[in-house]
């Protein structure tokens, strides 16, 4: 392979595409003629206005953002957000969350620290390993929002229907799956997403909010840095933003636009996704840790059954040269994290892997 790279199943921070790295590799030593890395760039200077001027409009266009929605990068990465969701949403301190796995577990717990939440729906009876069924859900008539995390990047799951709010904002996490299909914004008050999965560095995340969602009359305790408000009234600039990673993902944008957009990159990731769950479907020794009709496209975390011999195969892969297929501790066995900059090759590379080592090891 060019580069020497390695096939990275990382759940993330995670493989990007090989033309951006080449871009951002060009461009390091003098942006364009201006005689600096971005790195060392002011983010007031005209040359990096543009870069973020450029990154917000390909996000909108990728994803057909409406007008009314404000896109904002904030500091923090996905964490922060766990907390900001409610210190910004919670009017009437009570929302609803729908738990899923390990992140929106996460979610739930930080949200307790602000206001009542009521869990209207889990899967923690089975294990994680499907999504629940959201049609009708018992959501009282003052809660302020309804959360999901929509892939449970450890679990393997995914909302492919979203919940009925019931006319309530809807909060998502789209951390492990943003920009890997097409979304339609308007079913959502507030999206966001860690940048390091499925976009690009780390520290980072994607907030898109619905405007009038924005509010002036936080709690006198709430830190200036955690008002959206603030954010979408400086466009992201209120303090020194991560011009670094607006870069990169910057870059990103326009290369999936170039690529074709989100229709696109659904359409590979399903015939990459199937490559994987194909065979663990035909397989003897591996399954799927998820419900057939649940599973991720970009997070498959699957087991042999037996904690050795799970040991041993991600011994294997990682001495065949494909990278971190070692599974979560909470999950165990491994997880293939096959995100938009994983080739369909790195796959078939895998799955011809594992099938030479169930044949091996009958
Ligand atoms: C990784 C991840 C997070 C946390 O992101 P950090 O940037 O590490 O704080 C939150 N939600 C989901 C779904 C994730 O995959």
């Amino acid at each position: 392979m060019k580069y020497d790279r390695s096939f990275n199943f990382s759940a993330g921070p995670a493989m990007m595409p090989e033309p951006v790295l080449e871009q951002i590799r060009d461009e390091v030593m003098n942006y364009r003629g201006s005689g600096m890395s971005v790195m060392e760039m002011s983010h007031r200077s005209k040359a990096f206005q543009q870069i973020a001027n450029d990154a917000e409009a390909d996000l909108r266009t990728l994803m057909g953002i409406p007008d009314n929605y404000k896109v904002l990068f904030i500091q923090g990465g996905g964490t922060l957000q766990f907390a900001m969701v409610p210190m910004n949403l919670m009017k009437n301190g009570k929302a609803c969350y729908i738990e899923t796995g390990t992140w929106s577990k996460k979610a739930i717990a930080e949200a307790k620290k602000y206001g009542e939440v009521q869990v209207v729906a889990s899967s923690a009876d089975q294990g994680f390993s499907y999504i629940p069924d959201c049609s009708d859900l018992n959501i009282p008539d003052d809660c302020d929002y309804v959360y999901i995390c929509e892939n449970e990047t450890i679990n393997g799951s995914a909302f492919h229907t979203l919940p009925n709010t019931k006319g309530h904002v809807l909060v998502s996490d789209q951390s492990s799956m943003f920009l890997s299909r097409p979304c339609n914004v308007a079913d959502y008050g507030l999206i966001w997403a860690g940048v390091q999965k499925n976009v690009g560095p780390a520290g980072m995340a994607v907030v898109i909010i619905r405007e009038d969602l924005l509010r002036e009359d936080l709690a006198s305790y709430v830190p200036t840095y955690m008002s959206y408000k603030v954010h979408a009234d400086n466009e992201s600039m209120y303090n020194t933003p991560n011009c670094w990673a607006i870069y990169c993902c910057g870059k990103v944008f326009r290369y999936l636009l170039d690529m074709g957009g989100l229709t696109e990159m659904q359409r590979r990731n399903e015939e990459k996704a199937a490559v994987l769950y194909d065979f663990l479907d035909s397989s003897k020794m591996f399954r799927g840790a998820v419900e057939p009709k649940d599973r991720s496209l970009m997070n498959v975390p699957f087991v042999t059954g037996d904690k050795d011999l799970d040991a041993e195969v991600v011994a294997a892969t990682k001495a065949a040269g494909f990278d971190n297929l070692k599974g979560h501790r909470s999950v165990g066995g491994l997880r293939a994290s096959i995100y938009n900059a994983m080739p369909k090759e790195g796959v078939e590379a895998l799955v011809a892997f594992l099938k030479k080592f169930e044949a091996e090891h009958k």
